[in-house]
This record gives C-alpha cells, structure tokens and sequence, in this order.
C-alpha cells in the first residue's frame, strides 16, 4: 500500500519527461486515447514475470517493465520470488538508465530511469523474526530465502526498512493523524528544486537528481563537513562497504541535507544514510 502510494508524494513530469514516458507507452501500444498524464508511472508486475516482460523483448522489441516504468516507480512485490535471472537483469539499466534489447541484426534502446521499490519477507514462511516464532526449516530458512537476491543486486538498493506486521491491536487503534500526500509533495518538490538548480549550475540537464549525480562530481557535491566525513569513514571501516556503496551513501545524505533545507551534509545526514543502508535485523545474513 505504501509503495502504491508513492508517486502522490512525487513531483508532476517534467515536459521533456512526459514526452519520454508518452513515447515509450505509443512504442508499448498503451497510450490510451492519445490521452496525457504528468502522473509518474507505478508498474507491478507479477513475480512470475518473464525476462522478456521485464527487461523488454519479444519479435517486435517491445519495452519492457523497466521502460515501461521509466520516470517513476518499479514495483517487485515478494522480491526473492522473481527469477534470480530475471533479477540479474535489473542491474544494468538501473546502473545506466536505459535498457539495450539485442536482436539478431540490431539493437534497440530504450530510457528506463526508474526508482526501484522492492519488499520481502524475512523468510519463505513469512514470520522469521516475528516474537514467539520458531521456523520449521530453522535458521535456513531465512538464510536461503534471503540468498535468492544477489549481493551485488542489495548494493543497489539504498533504503531498506524493517516494517514488522501489523497487528488486530494495531488496527483497532484510532488513526494516527499524520501528514497528507499533498504536504509531503511540497517537501519533496522543494528538495527536488534545490538539487535542479544545483544540477544546472553544473551544466547538467534540468530535472537531474543526487541519485543521477555522475560520478566525478558525487564526492565534490556531496561533501560533508568534518563530523560527518570521520563518522562516514569510520562506518565504512567497520562495515566493509563497496566504492559503489560509499558513494551511494554519499547521496542519500545530501538528499536528506536538500530535504532539512541544509546547505551542508552534516553528521546527522550521514548517520542516516548509514542507518538507512544498514540491513535490518531480520534481514542480517542476507548479503
Ligand atoms: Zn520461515
């Protein structure tokens, strides 16, 4: 439901965006009427989805799930369920942006520049970690389950969050009275504006993000003061994190900065990132 959710709390299409996502749906055959939205697109396919659904294929080249979604949201529901082929084929367009269909004569590109949204169960029972729980395959159960996602694959993915179950306790309880959609969006376009005119004064094209930083400029935009720099480096001492890892933490913090309406990345920041990063319990051993 949160994921669902998510692109109410995301900023309109930009025109140069809504073109794209209005190409790839004509290509796809599903621009309905002619009809334009400058909502980002949500996608979710099912686990049983083939390479070809997902990366793109078929006799026509058709697009697939990640171009498909391009601009806005992919949504893989039961993660470790998906092929591990299939999951495999994840990691170059969210490395690149874009996704390459090999035919036997030629080659088509297409964008797929999404935000990868993806949920799990601790273990194939569902309840490893829950309180008073016991699996019946024991401890293995967790391990190899979780082992279906690849490490390299895990390292992509920035924010990982333990959501324990929801209780009848929890649902008899009155509504929390959080903050709307609406309020989020403001806070969201407002840290999305700072980063574009950044981006531009970097000569880089309006609408590009701290995840779509290249990499020579992520360490100098991204800077934190010396607090955070010690408290980066000593965590990434103690936790062993890749070169693609630190960097990604990197922008995690200067997006948390951007949202705070912080000049510079501060300890605070930092430690979030890391925090974020940090596999939950249930989910240690998965990597
Ligand atoms: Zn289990």
């Amino acid at each position: 439901m949160l994921a669902a959710r998510l692109p109410s709390i995301l900023p309109a299409l930009l025109p140069r965006e809504l073109l794209e996502v209005s190409m790839i749906a004509s290509v796809n055959g599903t621009l309905a009427n002619g009809q334009l939205s400058d909502r980002r697109p949500f996608r979710s396919p099912h686990h049983s989805a083939s390479m070809a659904a997902m990366v793109g294929g078929g006799i026509r080249a058709r697009p697939g799930e990640v171009s498909l979604s391009h601009r806005g949201i992919l949504f893989l529901d039961e993660f470790p369920e998906f092929s591990p082929a299939v999951l495999d084929s994840l990691r170059q367009p969210i490395e690149s942006g874009e996704c390459v269909i090999a035919r036997a004569n030629h080659r088509v590109t297409y964008p797929a520049r999404f935000q990868l949204i993806a949920a799990m169960n601790p273990c194939r029972c569902g309840m490893s970690g829950e309180p008073g729980h016991s699996c019946a395959r024991g401890p293995r159960c967790a391990a190899d389950y979780q082992a279906r996602v690849s490490g390299p694959l895990l390292d992509r993915i920035d924010l990982r969050v333990d959501v324990p179950a929801v209780s009848a306790a929890d649902l008899l309880r009155p509504a929390a009275s959080g903050e709307t959609s609406a309020t989020v969006r403001q806070r969201v376009e407002a840290a999305r504006a700072v980063q574009g005119e950044r981006a531009e004064r970097l000569g880089l094209p309006p609408g590009t993000t701290n995840a779509q930083l290249p990499t020579h400029l992520v360490e100098s935009v991204t800077r934190p003061d010396a607090a955070g720099g010690r408290l980066l480096a000593e965590a990434a001492e103690r936790m062993r994190f890749s070169a693609r890892a630190f960097h990604r933490i990197l922008k995690v913090a200067r997006t948390l900065a951007d949202l705070a309406g912080a000049e510079t990345v501060g300890r605070s920041h930092v430690g979030e990132a890391i925090g974020f990063r940090a596999a939950p319990e249930r989910l240690q051993g998965a990597a």
